[in-house]
């Protein structure tokens, strides 16, 4: 029996960082490549470009809006010809992944510098590939980056509803390893959980119901507080290790169901996952304290806690059963690593006590 847990070289946050790059000293007159996103290339670059330059040769980028093998081939391409050091991924999730693999194929350090805090991939090794029809085609692990650079005054700029996404994905983080490091279930990275990542879940969680409401108010104020810096670190750090190798479970299979529903394709992966949070608490029976206190907090932060709330205001049982069936028959989806048999019935079940909780508070 192993217990592994995986963890990025470097991680740095903090207000108006990415104008040194942290302070990283080794990349001190390297060859380095900014694979950044639309609104990067707008302000950010522009911003930060003259400071750039007296530390390293930089050339920059425009992604393309989706992680797929067309495109990470065509930065491929464009990274080997310049035999760069460092290839710097700027962007959301998709940014970042298209990024890591291609670091990963040259052998070349890599940075993660997110943009917004909308999900806990940036401090991971895990990347999803998309077809270019927008269907998952590959998903796997290269390597977690030699640095993540986080500049909170950059994510207290974005929309509030990155950060407060943020926070849906990463309430799932405690709920996730305590199931499986209870049960026995492997971590996303493949060992069993360390107590020092069933720690950091734990801060991950109390964070988000200490500091959530204050982090969401100074995001949409553009402030830095505490409270921001504090939700930022739970969203990216505390998170990405705590799914990595703490493990996935119900909350992050549920939201695999959701996605199957083309009512919130215009949902974020968090607001989904906080939604199959509630509903695993019920699948789980978990504590009726418990329950009540995650319900406070997603109405704090303004997550979703009904169905309507994600796009799913008229769905039909059928229409759930059908979209749980494929996930449910997928033997590899994290939804099963719970110590009971699961069926559709419960599931859906689950989602609608999560759903009529939630109405019920609102009324
Ligand atoms: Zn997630």
């Amino acid at each position: 029996m192993i217990r592994k847990a995986v963890f990025p070289g470097c991680y740095l946050q903090g207000k108006d960082i990415l104008r040194n790059f942290g302070g990283i000293d080794a990349l001190e007159k390297k060859k380095v490549f900014i694979l950044a996103t639309h609104t990067a290339m707008k302000k950010i670059i522009p911003e930060n470009l003259p400071f750039w330059k007296k530390i390293c040769d930089i050339t920059y980028e425009e992604f393309n809006g989706a992680c797929t093998w067309d495109e990470i081939n065509r930065v491929l391409e464009i990274a080997r010809e310049g035999a760069y050091d460092f290839i710097v991924g700027m962007g959301g999730g998709k940014t970042i992944d298209t990024a890591r693999v291609v670091a990963g194929q040259l052998g070349v350090k890599y940075i993660a510098a997110p943009t917004i805090a909308a999900t806990d991939a940036p401090t991971a090794s895990a990347c999803v590939v998309y077809s270019n029809e927008g269907s998952v085609v590959d998903y796997f692990s290269t390597r977690n980056p030699d640095y993540v650079i986080v500049d909170t005054k950059v994510i207290a700029e974005a929309p509030v509803r990155f950060l407060v996404s943020g926070m849906g994905d990463a309430l799932a983080t405690w709920f996730e390893a305590e199931t499986c490091d209870r049960s026995w279930f492997r971590n996303v990275c493949g060992g069993f959980n360390l107590r020092a990542i069933m720690a950091l879940a734990h801060v991950c969680y109390e964070t988000l119901l200490t500091y959530g409401k204050a982090a969401r108010i100074s995001c949409e104020n553009n402030l830095v507080s505490p409270a921001l810096e504090y939700v930022v670190e739970a969203n990216t750090l505390l998170s990405g290790l705590g799914f990595e190798s703490g493990g996935l479970s119900t909350a992050h299979g549920i939201h695999d169901c959701l996605c199957n529903l083309e009512g919130t394709h215009a949902y974020y992966h968090g607001e989904k996952v906080a939604f199959g949070t509630l509903a695993g608490l019920f699948l789980e029976a978990r504590p009726q304290a418990l329950i009540d206190e995650v319900y406070a907090f997603c109405r704090s932060v303004e997550l979703p806690t009904s169905l309507a709330q994600i796009g799913l205001e008229s769905v039909t049982d059928q229409e759930l059963e059908a979209a749980v069936f494929p996930v449910l028959q997928n033997k590899q989806s994290y939804l099963h690593n719970v110590r009971f048999d699961l069926t559709s019935e419960g599931i859906i079940e689950a989602l609608r006590m999560a759903d009529a909780m939630g109405r019920d508070l609102s009324e």
